[in-house]
């Protein structure tokens, strides 16, 4: 019955890498609008017009808070973000347009053999598109704050932000990092930390008596290391029931979102401690934080787990440039966990039996999450807007198309 429910649209035609709506450079005569668009220095000013022009053809009605939020068991979204300062500097054009309901349309500048310009505009389809003037707390409604819902209802929820270094993963998780300072309450974590603490107080889930318990760690080159314990190294085991354990993780009881914020200001401090840039190491590992719900009983029975995760840069997929045997290394850990998490999910949109969960660390610690009637899962798929990120914002576009498709018609191939 959950299958049905999800509004897909036509998976068919994101089957076949999307829809393609090639749009011919116009003639010269025709290009009387020159100086309408700004200084014609830009680099790419053809290209920038011809965007623009396009634009121009299209109807814009982004999502709003007033829109209604749907249910989905597997939920695959995007969100862009804004044109940096450097990005603005160089005047780098934009080349991502979210028209509204989903929709992402990419704008690939082309030559053709005489290299005369075109542009291939590409249109992709999401459960929602988020453009850059969304907030974290418009992405928060229609993406994680339903999974905290589901886990009082007794599901293991995962939150996943997935895309190349930079695009944003961070920023909606964590919250907006400004320097080295990290406003962590305007962060999906910390959003998704006030609701659990305003369900638990509400008449509604207060006669399950639970309480919540938070776990912060990070996953880099397939080892686990415990950000709220000075990033301790970790094993991760399973039983003989295929239940995996992360032994030795630290799990605090907390009261307030408060409490919440504080762990992750200190976890992140941890995870990027003796890097230069923020980015520098994390963008080589993911971060999970676990909001875990557990009755006050004798035993202190599990209720429902959400596990927000912060994934490593997908960008490195295609780097093969590099001779550092380390390197090397990340990259084939990195690739190896994103192309796990995409077949664990595809394996619980067609409740397979099989989830191939040992195929990382990543998976093996989340393996719960992928099992079951009671699973729920979200994406949100981050895309830089420059010209300059075009074939990596293409590259998550089409991770995240594969991750949706097998909630429509499934087809088996991988
Ligand atoms: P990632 O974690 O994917 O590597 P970050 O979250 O660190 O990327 O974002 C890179 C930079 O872009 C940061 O300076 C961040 O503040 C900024 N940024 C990202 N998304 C947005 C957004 N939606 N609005 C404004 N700034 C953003
Ligand atoms: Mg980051």
């Amino acid at each position: 019955a959950v299958k049905g429910r999800r509004k897909s649209v036509a998976p068919q035609e994101t089957n076949k890498g999307s829809k393609r709506l090639s749009c011919v450079i116009k003639p010269p005569e025709m290009q009387t609008k020159r100086g309408k668009f700004g200084e014609p220095s830009r680099p790419n000013q053809k290209f920038y017009e011809m965007i623009q022009d396009f634009r121009e053809t299209l109807e814009i009605i982004p999502i709003s808070s007033a829109d209604l939020v749907e249910p989905h068991r597997i939920c695959v979204c995007v969100r862009k973000r804004p044109l940096n300062k450097q990005e603005i500097n160089r005047k780098e054009i934009d080349v991502v347009t979210i028209p509204g309901k989903g929709a992402l349309l990419v704008h690939e500048p082309k030559h053709k053999v005489d290299l005369t310009k075109y542009l291939e505009n590409q249109m992709f389809h999401f459960d929602y598109s988020f453009d850059e003037t969304a907030t974290n707390e418009l992405v928060y409604k229609f993406t994680a704050k339903p999974l905290v819902q589901s886990i009082f209802d007794g599901c293991m929820a995962t939150c996943f932000a997935y895309g190349q270094t930079g695009s944003g993963k961070t920023h909606t998780m964590g919250g907006d990092f400004t320097g080295r300072q990290q406003n962590s309450a305007k962060g999906i974590y910390a959003l998704a930390a006030q609701d659990v603490f305003a369900y638990l107080s509400n008449r509604k889930y207060s006669n399950l008596d639970l309480s919540a318990y938070v776990s912060f760690f990070e996953i880099y080159n397939g080892k686990v290391y415990d950000l709220l314990n000075k990033k301790a190294k970790l094993r991760v085991l399973e039983d003989v029931r295929q239940q995996v354990q992360v032994v030795g993780l630290e799990e605090v009881y907390v009261t307030t979102a408060e409490e919440v914020i504080r762990m992750i200001q200190t976890g992140s401090a941890c995870r990027t401690s003796g890097q230069t840039s923020a980015n520098a190491n994390s963008s080589r590992s993911h971060a999970i934080l676990q909001i875990v719900l557990r009755r006050n009983d004798r035993a202190s029975t599990l209720h429902g787990k959400f596990s927000l995760v912060d994934l490593a840069g997908n960008e490195r997929g295609t780097d093969v440039s590099s001779n550092d045997r380390s390197t090397l290394v990340e990259t084939a850990e990195i690739n190896r966990s994103l192309l796990a998490l995409k077949e664990c999910i595809r394996s619980l949109g067609k409740n397979s039996d099989h989830i191939p969960f040992r195929m990382s660390t990543l998976t093996k610690v989340l393996r719960d999450s992928f099992i079951g009637e009671k699973s729920r899962t979200c994406m949100i798929s981050m895309v830089s807007p420059g010209m300059a990120s075009c074939e990596y914002t293409m590259n998550t576009l089409r991770y995240a198309d594969r991750v949706k498709e097998l909630n429509g018609n499934s087809k088996a191939s991988g």
